[in-house]
């Protein structure tokens, strides 16, 4: 048997450098270095592993990788990119490479109480600014103005507290849902659809309170020990409740449930629910939406193994139109966003003249960090499209 380090001296030695990843990496199209690509990113880490001590353009080259595993799905070798990644941003932070806003936000992630006090206090001190744009104080940083940083309001109160229905509904099973951060703080419209479509289909809902973030920015971030805590405590949690499954209406909360935690229980991304269910389904365009288009979340697609594409254009019909490259990343990439915002948008930009192309009047997708970042790219470009979630349309 194999111990954890060979394995992973083993991931490190996969990569033959054949290049073929170099088509389909949206970090190289727009960085155009070599070293901006999975094969250098791995010999990187490589160099890192055996006792390199990292520099400024090292921790550039590892944080500048989007995590949109369009690499792993092309590499006859299946060499884990994204885990070499993450684990390589670990090895520059042991080496003191982080930035000290990278370990306070881990810490805010790690503690939901201090989240839901930042969540009350950031509106009402001008923080962040009640529509969500970047007026307010904190994002007032001149390099996010410029490339038009987006953040969605955040609500005073989570959805998670806010929620009464515990056991409402039917007879069907019973249903953890679990939130992910963004939906529980600025997208509950996506909560609510989710449970008015689950008390539909015939299931009763519990959201418990005392969940936590699933742990997958910690994890993006290389904090590989403070995600193990939270995933710990979310197992925990998770397996007390008498719950038949988990949902999630966030395919990168999904994504990493069902990769990196080892729960009693089955974990289901919110689409494959609608799968289940597509005959009891109808879907209610907003007003003036004739058309609309659909974008594949990275950690729908390649991160969980699922394409939505036939079941949207089934519930759809005529009012679907494709865009190009549904499946390419939108260029979100957590905190790169923030570090890296030049990057993101010059991604995003290629998103948003896809979803021109299309001729839609409203984007579709099934992760809220894609709704923010689609968002962004469209009024980037001036472009008046709104995005929502899949399940925010169905009657
Ligand atoms: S990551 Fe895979 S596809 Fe890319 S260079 Fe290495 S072996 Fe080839
Ligand atoms: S995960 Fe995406 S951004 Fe990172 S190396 Fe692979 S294709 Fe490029």
């Amino acid at each position: 048997m194999t111990s954890k380090a060979e394995q992973w001296e083993e991931s490190l030695s996969l990569c033959v450098r054949c290049g073929r990843c170099r088509s389909v990496c949206p970090t190289l199209q727009v960085l155009r270095q070599e070293t901006s690509v999975a094969r250098g990113r791995v010999v990187l880490t490589r160099h890192l592993t055996e006792g390199c001590r990292g520099s400024a353009t090292a921790y550039e080259i590892l944080h500048t990788c989007l995590l949109c595993m369009a690499c792993e799905d092309v590499c006859t070798n299946k060499v884990p990119v994204t885990e070499i990644v993450q684990r390589g941003r670990g090895l520059l932070r042991e080496r003191g490479g982080s930035p000290r806003w990278k370990m306070a936000l881990s810490w805010v992630l790690s503690h939901p109480r201090a989240m839901d006090f930042m969540a009350k206090t950031a509106g009402p001190l001008g923080l962040i600014s009640p529509d969500g744009r970047t007026r307010g104080m904190l994002l007032r940083i001149p390099k996010l103005l410029e490339e038009g940083f987006f953040m969605p309001p955040i609500s005073t109160t989570p959805f998670r507290n806010s929620f009464s229905g515990i056991e409402t509904g039917g007879s069907k099973g019973r249903v953890l849902l679990f939130l992910g951060c963004l939906i529980d703080h600025s997208y509950p419209q996506i909560a609510e659809a989710t449970v008015r479509l689950l008390h539909r289909l015939g299931y009763s809902c519990i959201v418990p309170r005392d969940q936590f973030c699933c742990g997958h920015p910690h994890l993006a971030m290389g904090f590989r020990k403070e995600a193990e805590a939270i995933i710990a405590a979310n197992t925990e949690l998770f397996s007390s409740t008498g719950a038949d499954f988990i949902l999630t209406a966030c395919a990168s909360c999904a994504s990493t449930l069902k990769k990196e935690y080892d729960l009693p229980l089955p974990v289901l991304d919110v689409v494959e629910l609608l799968q289940r269910h597509r005959e009891d389904l109808s879907v209610s365009l907003p007003q003036g939406v004739k058309l609309a288009t659909w974008h594949q979340p990275c950690h729908l697609g390649r991160g969980q193994g699922i394409d939505a594409t036939e079941l949207v254009q089934e519930l759809l019909g005529e009012r679907f139109s494709p865009m190009e490259n549904p499946h390419r990343c939108c260029g979100f990439g957590g905190t790169l966003s923030v570090e890296f915002s030049h990057l993101s948008s010059e991604v995003g930009r290629e998103k948003a003249e896809w979803i021109r192309e299309s001729g839609a009047e409203l984007v579709l997708t099934d992760c809220p960090a894609c709704i923010m970042q689609i968002q962004r790219s469209l009024l980037a470009q001036d472009l008046s499209i709104n995005v929502s979630h899949l399940v925010t349309i169905l009657s």
